[in-house]
């Protein structure tokens, strides 16, 4: 926490740059900045207790003032923490060691839309679902459509590699991008190459997707779009088991039939929330929703050869208006009255794996979670929903009902649950997470997912922040020298 002088000083060096009225120093203004959509900020609010906050907030409108506010968080040797929609589920907003909050909002335009070459470059703090509408006008679609829409940013979905619920046929957001501008921890303001495959030399532009803020701040991005489609269509399947309709979602992948969506739900979730919040009774088995869209008639060829995979698997067709059911209310299932919400404690643990290991890491974690945590009543739940030609995600979460009331108890509690799911996921073949990133939840578990490779992303951080004072904290980075 910076001194009182040293905060004025700061105070009004960031006012000479963006204008007094865009710092924010109230505690009300800064209590917003210290919560994004991790459990523990929650909690502690809940508990009646006040997250860590920033020192103060400034938001910047041009790359310019971003690149100098970073220059200054140098010279006074100050975190400095990017914000972008604060949607995020991993507490990578959180200022643990205080300093300035860089709220990108006003970073909002549209530069540019190119129907030739179907992309879009637009500033990082612009809105999804804002950007979204816009392309649509267009005839034009951004295919990357994550459950946070309506409050997540263009540079959030790049700075924690989001997937959308369409991502088995168009991708993660990583995939979507051609080129980004940066604002280097130095305060240099640089452009990736024009376009993301080549042959010069590795590829820089990856290095910054998914580095959360810790390399440098997104300020821009060309993105590649595609048209809106002439025909979508959705199904939904009834499997005797999870394990065949994991054999049907192989199956899908590995001939290339390219489903917008495979939705598989586990039978517990088949049971509470596809009856619960999609109104359609179903007492076992496995849900499976599926989906293609493009042209007419490759759709219908598509679609005909999955439905003959998910017959040969002895499923029950239970034909289109389940799909769009689901489509129709595909956001539902994350916010009131059927998100997971307090007092509970809970967790989405997502992981990713090839095919040969995804039941086992299920099964694995299920049992020794739900073991595990016998006393607490820990619930175990999964769909499987964004698939690759060579495996499969697992959204996997768990609940406790009845957590411990006491702060500490329940911190303490939860961190051991992550550290075993974590480790499960590990030695099943999975890794730390497929989409939500890695933020201060799972800062602690990086070297060890990563053993010496480490070494590589830490090298990068020393030299491109030899201070630390982007993000500290995050990513199994230390905090500002
Ligand atoms: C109800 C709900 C549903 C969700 N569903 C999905 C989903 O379907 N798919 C999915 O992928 N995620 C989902 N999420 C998680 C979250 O919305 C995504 O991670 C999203 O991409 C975060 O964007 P944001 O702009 O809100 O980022 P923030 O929360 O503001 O920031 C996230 C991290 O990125 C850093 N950051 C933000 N902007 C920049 C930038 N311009 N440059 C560098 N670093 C930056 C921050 O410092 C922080 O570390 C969901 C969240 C909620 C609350």
């Amino acid at each position: 926490m910076m001194q009182s002088l040293q905060r004025q000083m700061i105070e009004t060096e960031l006012a000479d740059i963006v204008g007094r009225e865009y710092v924010l120093t109230d505690e009300a203004d800064r209590m917003i900045y210290g919560v994004d959509y991790f459990w523990l900020p929650r909690m502690l609010v809940d508990r009646g207790q006040i997250p860590p906050l920033p020192d103060m907030v400034v938001l910047p409108e041009t790359v310019e003032q971003v690149a100098a506010i970073v220059r200054l968080a140098n010279v006074y040797r100050i975190p400095l923490i990017p914000w972008g929609g604060g949607s995020g589920s991993q507490g990578g907003i959180m200022p643990v060691y205080g300093g300035v909050t860089l709220d990108l909002k006003r970073l909002n335009r549209i530069v540019n839309i190119n129907v030739q070459a179907q992309t879009v470059i637009a500033q990082a703090g612009l809105n999804g679902y804002e950007l979204e509408c816009e392309l649509n006008r267009n005839g034009l679609t951004l295919p990357h459509y994550p459950a946070s829409v309506h409050s997540a940013t263009l540079g959030g979905y790049l700075a924690c590699r989001g997937s959308g619920v369409l991502s088995t046929k168009y991708g993660k957001a990583e995939d979507m991008v051609l080129s980004i501008q940066l604002v280097l921890p130095n305060g240099d303001i640089i452009r990736t190459l024009p376009v993301p495959n080549h042959a010069a030399g590795p590829g820089v532009l990856q290095l910054f997707i998914g580095a959360e803020g810790s390399y440098g701040i997104i300020t821009e991005a060309t993105m590649r779009l595609e048209s809106l489609p002439q025909e979508r269509r959705f199904r939904a399947f009834l499997f005797g088991t999870l394990s065949k309709g994991l054999e049907a979602g192989r199956r899908m992948m590995l001939e290339r039939l390219q489903p917008t969506v495979i939705r598989l739900y586990d039978e517990p979730s088949t049971i509470k929330q596809v009856k619960r919040i999609l109104g359609i009774s179903v007492e076992e088995g496995a849900y499976m929703i599926i989906g293609f869209d493009g042209w007419r008639e490759m759709v219908e060829l598509q679609e005909r050869r999955a439905l003959a995979i998910c017959q040969e698997l002895g499923a029950n067709d239970l034909g289109s208006g389940p799909g769009w059911e689901w489509w129709n209310q595909r956001y539902n299932f994350y916010f009131p009255p059927y998100g997971l919400d307090f007092p509970w404690m809970f967790g989405t643990m997502d992981t990713v794996c090839t095919f040969d290991n995804i039941e086992n890491l299920y099964w694995t974690k299920k049992k020794t979670l739900e073991a595990t945590y016998e006393a607490w009543k820990l619930q175990y739940i999964a769909h499987f929903s964004h698939w690759y030609p060579w495996g499969v995600m697992v959204y996997d979460r768990f609940i406790i009902e009845e957590p411990p009331q006491d702060p500490q108890k329940a911190l303490a509690l939860h961190n051991e649950i992550w550290n075993l799911a974590v480790r499960t996921s590990i030695t099943c073949g999975g890794v730390l997470n497929e989409h939500h990133g890695v933020g201060l939840k799972l800062a602690r578990l990086m070297r060890e997912q990563h053993g010496s490779t480490f070494q590589v992303l830490e090298g990068l951080k020393c030299k491109l922040d030899p201070h630390n004072v982007l993000n500290p904290g995050k990513m199994g980075f230390g905090p500002t020298s």
